[in-house]
């Protein structure tokens, strides 16, 4: 009979990329995706804990498993990810249930534990024979065989380029969870890009949690804007993007390189995470608020059309709301494209959580994220009203409830309609006819515009 599995995911986009990876191995073991947790034999919790909020839901579901695995002994349940890290950690004794702990971007324990179980004549049987599928794909040429569902039908995919990270801001738990910064090597990155794009894939994302810091761990190693050169060239590659970037890497090299290539994509994610530099350096985010500002304005005097997104923290510690206030103030100022807002949450381990109370009351902090969004929603009504009429490149990622949906160069969502032909994975020139905060609507050339209801 056949084995399945399922996959529970939270968090950022490497987490989604470690479960593809994942997913990619237990298939390589014969195991099929599941429709649901409850009859899958083996469940993988793929977890966050960049916020209490990611790791209570990881914590419920794992309880709700609690039933699963006593009615179903021989039911895996493996727990990835950030709740566990790569330093070792102590959740054997809170949860019993778990069979497998796997630190971030670590499929081996699981596929270890399984072979061991599964017993290795058997289960070498099932290594490499794939589900079947009208087009099978040999292994042999693919550095990461996408999942059986994602395969010929993924046009936008994720690719880690350095893990960990080697920053100390002090509210973040993410490098002592992902450990020290450790860059792939070009090879192997385009490899990978390559193998992704035979299966169907057109855009790559390469991940960072600091990805401008590419190859600084490595002497006189190769730099972002290399492996943007690098890939740049891959035929049947159509966009490149990356992400997340720090200002204090955003060098001009990098900035050259966006605006030359013709493949790389004009968007940059560049958090700032507060507006007032008492904060900022409390955070210890190595900058203040006239280097970032001076910073977006190279950005856009270098890169005419583009796209900016920034993290922002409310209610850090001590945060006043005249502190609040220039944070809302430098939005209103920079109207930049994208802010993730998150309301701060002590995280155990950090600095800030060891050196001062959370002292902004949940309801205050609810408040000014509310106000964040208010007001970014007012300036996405005018940066993008400024769109209307404007003939935009898509690459079309899916049809969903009979709308194409792709996005631009610029990561806008534009939705737009036509039943004659798939446009899945292609470069479409579209004219925008509508423009909202959230997303565009756009015409083929020479057709009606979409309806608004
Ligand atoms: N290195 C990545 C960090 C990923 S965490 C980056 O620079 O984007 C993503 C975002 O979560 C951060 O940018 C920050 O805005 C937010 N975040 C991190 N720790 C947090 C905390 N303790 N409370 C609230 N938000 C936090």
């Amino acid at each position: 009979m056949t084995k399945t599995y399922y996959l529970w995911t939270i968090g950022c986009q490497m987490n989604s990329s470690d479960s593809q990876r994942v997913a990619s191995e237990l298939e390589k073991l014969g195991y099929h995706c599941a429709p649901n947790y409850r009859e899958a034999d083996v469940v993988v919790l793929n977890t966050c804990v960049v916020r209490q909020s990611a790791e209570d839901k990881a914590t419920g579901f794992l309880w709700t498993l609690k039933p699963y695995k006593e009615n179903r002994p021989d039911k895996v349940i493996a727990l990835m990810g950030c709740m566990v890290g790569v330093k070792g950690h102590k959740l054997a004794k809170a949860f019993p249930h778990v069979d497998v702990f796997m630190p971030p971007s670590e499929p081996s324990p699981l596929i270890d534990y399984l072979l061991a179980r599964q017993g290795e004549q058997e289960s070498l049987a099932y290594r490499y024979q794939l589900q079947d599928e009208p087009s099978p794909i040999q292994e042999g040429n693919l550095s990461l065989v996408l999942p059986f569902h994602e395969r010929n039908n993924l046009v936008a995919a994720h690719v880690p380029i350095l893990y960990g990270c080697n920053h100390v801001c002090t509210y973040c738990i993410i490098p002592s969870r992902r450990g020290r910064e450790r860059s792939r090597s070009v090879g192997e990155i385009v490899n990978e890009v390559r193998s992704l794009v035979t299966q169907g894939v057109r855009e790559v994302t390469l991940l960072g949690q600091i990805v401008d810091r590419y190859g600084y761990d490595v002497p006189d190693g190769p730099r972002l804007p290399d492996v943007l050169r690098v890939l740049n060239d891959l035929e049947g590659l159509q966009r490149i993007r990356f992400l997340t970037s720090h200002p204090n890497y955003m060098t001009s090299e990098l900035l050259e390189a966006v605006a030359e290539l013709p493949k790389v994509c004009e968007h940059i994610e560049i958090p700032n995470q507060s507006g007032d530099d008492l904060i900022l350096e409390q955070m210890k985010r190595d900058y203040n608020m006239e280097n970032y500002c001076h910073l977006i304005e190279r950005i856009r005097a270098r890169l005419s059309e583009l796209s900016i997104a920034t993290d922002i923290i409310v209610g850090f510690p001590g945060e006043t709301e005249a502190q609040f206030q220039r944070t809302l103030d430098y939005l209103a100022q920079l109207k930049l494209d994208v802010c993730h807002v998150a309301m701060y949450s002590p995280r155990s381990g950090t600095v800030s959580a060891k050196l001062w109370p959370d002292n902004v009351p949940a309801e205050e902090k609810k408040r000014r994220l509310n106000a964040v969004n208010q007001l970014q929603e007012q300036i996405l009504i005018e940066i993008n009203g400024r769109l209307l009429g404007r003939t935009m490149e898509i690459l079309v990622e899916d049809k969903q409830r009979g709308r194409w949906q792709g996005r631009t160069r610029t990561n806008k969502l534009v939705f737009f309609e036509d039943d004659d032909n798939n446009w899945k994975g292609q470069l479409v020139n579209l004219e925008i006819t509508w423009t909202g905060p959230w997303s565009l609507r756009g015409t083929l050339p020479g057709r009606k515009p979409l309806k608004v209801e």
